[in-house]
């Protein structure tokens, strides 16, 4: 039996791996030139810049995929039980990082952020003493919250209301449904630690203000297995996912470009691709944005439950900007920042309604400021760093022109890193610049006006109500990645895989 998966992005790519060891000849297409999708690879002039994800955590998921094969499929719905890395290690090293973050404030503190409890006592200790307590309660509450949302029912497939009902009882128990930040408050009296408990939410596309405090089990997710880097950059990820599934016998072709899913009495029998080829398949997957999915590679007519409608009334997360850069180092960048730093700016809650409720840029900036080469010095040339920063900013709705806006919008991002102290005189030590704004999200990556992370994820996108990995309309149609359940980043995209895989499995009788 023939698979297609459209779209390789870390979604589609662990998708492809666990169909073709469970017997599907499956082929695996991308409208790039090669694979990542958002984790695809940017270099130039001797610069490596993986262009998106660069914090991986959860690396049994990891493991689990490089460990299948056609004996071993992985696909019952508890956490893995792999204990080491030992597969993984065969095709990526991935290495532990301490600190998780070095959070940064508008005064000048930071905070350093891991997954030692007594190391981060001493941290709350030197900004704010008086939450020392505070912290013991959110452990133990973020804890219950962790292990019952993502332990017990992290691969959990919501496709019908009674999915949802049967656990909303214990959610509301564990307050894990009104909003994040106002959870942070309840045990915190510092802002700078309620920011510092509630920012990991944006990275997946959360505004902390409006996403569930179910999210709150990132600090555990985190406090359990660490967070890691990959040698080599996510890039090198991504290349050894490859190598798996083409191991497996599975065949990918880029730089072609899904237009249609084929669709015949109500069954997916392939898709046509722009250039007017058709590829014929027993069940199709879509790895590619919800809203581009179903409004626009699905005909009209083949959509009785994804009415115009229904996605018209789609909330979608915000999008990025994000400025990639090569310079000469200086030596002591490490002395100030770490491999992945938070710079927050005096406004938090104002700042978040401004991008995300106002659809407006803001004046002033949140960076996530990636800087790999203190890890890795093979990913810039000798004497040199490779680095990002990435800012928050709405969508295509906001109307804002980023071909006039983007050039000045990168200099004022540089001026900042530079005149603030980050990287001191960061702008005559420049060597190479790119930048990518929601256009690119847009046009490239075909994510409807430009969204970064699929529907943003607030309660009523969350669970039952997030677009669902099996087709209502189309059947052997399925959905997988950031857009659909569970929802973004890249641990929750490899649940969705195997979630999928499960479906698909029970569908043709494999399981
Ligand atoms: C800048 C940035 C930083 C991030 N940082 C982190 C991080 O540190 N840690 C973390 O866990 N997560 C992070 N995330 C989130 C994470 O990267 C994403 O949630 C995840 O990579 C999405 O994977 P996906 O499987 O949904 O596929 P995507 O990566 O969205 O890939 C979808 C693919 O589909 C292709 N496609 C679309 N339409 C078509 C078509 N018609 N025909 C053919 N191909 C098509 C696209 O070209 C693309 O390659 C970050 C995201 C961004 C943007």
């Amino acid at each position: 039996m023939n698979a297609i998966v459209i779209g390789a992005g870390i979604g589609g790519m662990a998708t492809a791996i666990r169909l073709q060891a469970l017997g599907f000849n499956t082929t695996l297409l991308d409208k790039l030139d090669g694979p990542g999708g958002r984790a695809y690879v940017h270099q130039a002039e001797g610069f490596i810049f993986d262009m998106g994800p660069t914090v991986i955590t959860v690396p049994p998921f990891i493991e689990e995929l490089f460990a299948i094969n056609p004996q071993a499929s992985y696909l019952q719905p508890d956490f893995p039980a792999l204990a080491d890395l030992t597969h993984t290690r065969r095709y990526v090293e991935l290495v532990p990082l301490d600190p998780f973050y070095r959070i940064f404030f508008a005064d000048g503190s930071n905070f350093d952020y891991n997954n030692d409890r007594d190391h981060l006592l001493r941290e709350i200790e030197r900004l704010a003493p008086e939450d020392k307590a505070g912290y013991l309660r959110f452990e133990r509450d973020a804890k219950a919250i962790f292990e019952r949302g993502f332990m017990q029912l992290g691969f959990t497939h919501f496709g019908s209301l009674l999915d949802l009902l049967r656990v909303a009882p214990d959610l509301l128990r564990l307050d894990a449904v009104g909003n994040l930040f106002r959870f942070a408050k309840k045990y915190f009296t510092n802002p700078k630690l309620q920011q510092v408990f509630s920012f990991e939410t944006l990275l997946v596309g959360g505004n902390p203000l409006s996403v569930p405090a179910i999210y709150t089990m990132i600090h555990f997710v985190e406090r359990t297995w660490g967070v890691h880097f990959a040698m080599g950059g996510t890039g090198a990820l991504v290349r050894g996912l490859e190598k798996k599934f083409l191991e497996l016998g599975g065949q990918t072709r880029y730089g072609v470009e899904a237009a249609r899913i084929l669709v015949n009495d109500r069954t997916a029998r392939g898709v046509a691709l722009a250039n007017g080829a058709k590829l014929a398949a027993d069940l199709v997957v879509s790895n590619a944005d919800y809203l581009h999915t179903y409004g626009r590679l699905l005909a009209s007519e083949d959509r009785r439950w994804h009415g115009d409608w229904r996605l018209k009334a789609t909330r979608l997360s915000m999008s990025l900007f994000v400025l990639y850069f090569g310079f000469k180092a200086r030596g002591d960048e490490g002395e100030r920042l770490a491999h992945h730093n938070i710079l927050l700016s005096e406004r938090y809650e104002a700042l978040l309604k401004e991008i995300f409720t106002d659809k407006k840029l803001p004046a002033d900036f949140a960076h996530y400021l990636h800087l790999p080469t203190l890890t890795d010095p093979s990913l810039a040339p000798p004497g040199h760093h490779t680095a990002y920063t990435l800012v928050p900013v709405p969508h295509n709705g906001s109307g804002l022109d980023w071909s006039a806006l983007g050039p000045s919008y990168a200099q004022k991002a540089l001026a900042y890193l530079d005149e603030a102290g980050y990287l001191p005189g960061l702008r005559e030590r420049l060597v190479y610049t790119h930048f990518i704004t929601p256009d690119y999200f847009e046009s490239v990556l075909n994510s409807h006006l430009g969204n970064a992370f699929g529907p943003e994820p607030v309660l009523r996108q969350t669970a039952f109500f997030r677009p669902h990995n099996r087709s209502e309309d189309v059947r052997r149609l399925y959905l997988v990645g950031a857009s659909y359940q569970p929802g973004g980043g890249l641990p929750s995209v490899m649940m969705s895989a195997k979630m999928t895989t499960r479906l698909i499995a029970q569908d043709f009788g494999l399981s």
